[in-house]
């Protein structure tokens, strides 16, 4: 697995408001530095609601925690008349690592297609941070047997007119959009299936074989401490963006240190 670091992203989705927020945070940090997160071999985010952005930020820079942090959407327009969007500049300000691009209830409520998660995913890179861009099939998709050719145009898609450099640094979450919130796992071999043909497909047609080599593939959809180990025992697959599990700071705190 080249010297990737993998990244356990844990997605609050519209959960925890910013008081929550701190205990939650606090918790993480205090599980992570009682175990053995030194020596852990992922790096732990928490991708949280905008309005949680600037609490989640003094505590990490005040307590100097090993958590880096990010924010869920962004807008594609740098500033002006869109009432309710949030441009990459005010999220780059608030130190945000990461932006989530893309995740599947973004795609299903709002519209957004590849284009779109496209646009984003380079306003984030101009502002300095690193997207985590989602793409995974539906049901139907999956139940057809068409999950790889389907997931590999989205990646087109999303990943048009970026560089090997910005490719190399950036993060792919596949997510098949079956196992989101239900309970239902993809089995490691599926999950290796997917994120392997992504690899492999940004290394031969993409950007090449270096972008490949450096961009973080990660697994999501009902992740848990109970099935991490077999997940990331998958070649192609650099870390998971976790949901529900990642609202209990102990469990999510499992998953980050997943050996
Ligand atoms: P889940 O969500 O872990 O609750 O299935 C994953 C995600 O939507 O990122």
């Amino acid at each position: 697995m080249a010297d990737r670091i993998p990244l356990m992203a844990g997605n609050w989705k519209m959960n925890l408001n910013h008081v929550e927020a701190t205990g939650v945070v606090q918790k993480l940090a205090w599980t992570l530095s009682d175990k053995r997160y030194d020596k852990a071999k992922a790096e732990a985010a928490v991708i949280v609601p905008f309005t949680d952005l600037r609490t989640v930020q003094t505590l990490v820079e005040g307590d100097k925690l090993p958590i880096a942090y990010g924010a869920q959407d962004v807008s594609v327009h740098a500033s002006g008349a869109y009432t309710g969007e949030v441009s990459a500049d005010m999220l780059a300000k608030l130190k945000c690592a990461y932006v989530v691009v893309g995740h599947s209830e973004r795609r299903e409520y709002h519209g957004e297609s590849d284009e779109i998660v496209n646009d984003k995913a380079k306003v984030v890179l101009a502002a300095g941070m690193t997207p985590i861009i989602c793409v995974g099939e539906k049901l139907e998709i999956r139940k057809e047997g068409r999950q790889v050719p389907f997931v590999l145009d989205q990646v087109q898609k999303v990943l048009a007119d970026l560089t090997p450099e910005q490719v190399a640094k950036l993060v792919i979450a596949y997510e098949p959009v079956w196992a989101i919130g239900t309970g239902e796992v993809a089995t490691p071999e599926d999950a290796q299936e997917v994120c392997g043909a992504i690899r492999r497909y940004i290394a031969e047609e993409l950007q090449g074989a270096d972008a490949a080599a450096g961009c973080r593939i990660q697994y999501g959809g009902s992740v848990k401490s109970s099935n991490i180990v077999d997940i990331m025992a998958q070649a192609d697959v650099d870390g998971a963006l976790v949901g529900g599990a990642s609202l209990d700071p102990e469990e999510f705190a499992k998953i980050v240190l997943f050996y």
